[in-house]
């Protein structure tokens, strides 16, 4: 498997914002990955594993790590009776489509969220009152030391997290699906979409959720709304004119420009509300939100 140098990451990612990884592969097998890790022991190099970059802000300074991003059989998915085995590497665009082919239901939540079935299972990603966690069966987990099949219990997933660190590579995941008729996994999908382009921003370069919804009556987007942040700008992002807890690459937005949005979200909602907004957009290389004070 050939490892690259200084690779882009800006591209890998839905914001389109990020500097490069010091080290990039492809691994296409579960043996690529162990192989890849090996690689990265021996040269005390820390190792991250992106999916479809939709959930990312990568340092603009770029990443000392070797970056890893699943294809070939990793990024594939197929149906085995009630089970959509799938590649960690798998977007859940082609999950679903295999599911409602196969006439499966119960993944249709997910045409709303843009990554991969492994970064679905770090994020524990959910949509309308459903989450990884309640499909998924199994994922296989790889690490420098061994390959090892965990539940949705051992992977710790509970509202947009899990325990897994980074070092662990979600190669592949296997979720329980239940027969349903394709017209109505298609309309469910299409009643889906529909209140998605009602409420946010679709056809704009974003990360999804900026932060996960407080423990309050009001969510993060309508906390940021009445803060005034609405069309907020700094640099090339802005707060989403639509939705407030979405940050948009307005005009060649850096990840610096969006963690100083977070960081002036953070500040007000603060002040305003009582509340420390914790960030559901995941961190890549030497990039950190200031405390709020
Ligand atoms: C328009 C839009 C709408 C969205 N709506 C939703 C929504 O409704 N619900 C929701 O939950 N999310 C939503 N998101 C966020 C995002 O799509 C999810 O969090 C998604 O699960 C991230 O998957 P990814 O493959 O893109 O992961 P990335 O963004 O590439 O990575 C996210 C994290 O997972 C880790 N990771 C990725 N793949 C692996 C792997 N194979 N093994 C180990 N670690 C891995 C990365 O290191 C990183 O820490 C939305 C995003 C956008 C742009």
């Amino acid at each position: 498997m050939k490892i690259e140098h200084d690779v882009g990451l800006g591209r890998f990612t839905t914001l389109g914002a990020g500097g490069a990884a010091r080290a990039f592969a492809r691994p296409s097998t579960v043996e690529e990955v162990a192989e890849a890790l090996v690689w990265a022991r021996e040269r005390e190099i820390p190792v991250a594993t992106i999916g479809l970059g939709s959930n990312l802000l990568v340092a603009d300074e770029g990443v000392e790590a070797l970056v890893l991003k699943l294809g070939g059989a990793l990024a594939a998915a197929e149906v085995r009776g009630d089970l959509l085995v799938a590649g960690g590497g798998a977007p859940n665009a082609v999950c679903l489509h295999r599911a409602r082919a196969a006439g499966l239901g119960g993944f249709e939540f997910a045409c709303a969220i843009p990554g991969t079935t492994g970064g679905g299972v770090w994020m524990n990603a959910g949509a309308y009152g459903s989450d990884w966690s309640q499909v998924l069966e199994r994922a296989l987990v790889v690490d420098d030391s061994a390959a090892r099949w965990l539940t949705p219990a051992e992977l710790g997933l509970s509202y947009r997290r899990s325990a897994l660190r980074h070092g662990q590579v979600v190669a592949r995941t296997e979720f329980r699906l239940a027969p349903k008729p394709q017209d109505e996994i298609k309309a469910k999908v299409t009643e889906l979409q529909a209140l998605r382009k009602a409420a946010q921003p679709t056809n704009k370069r974003t990360f999804g959720s900026v932060f996960k919804n407080p423990e309050h009556e009001l969510t993060a987007g309508r906390m940021l709304e009445a803060c005034g942040l609405r069309g907020f700008m700094s640099g090339g992002a802005q707060i989403s004119p639509k939705h407030a807890n979405f940050i948009e690459n307005a005009d060649e937005a850096r990840s610096a420009d969006a963690v100083a949005l977070i960081a002036e979200a953070r500040r007000r909602a603060r002040e305003q509300f009582g509340v420390v907004l914790e960030p559901e957009v995941q961190l890549l290389g030497a990039i950190e939100i200031p405390p709020v004070e």
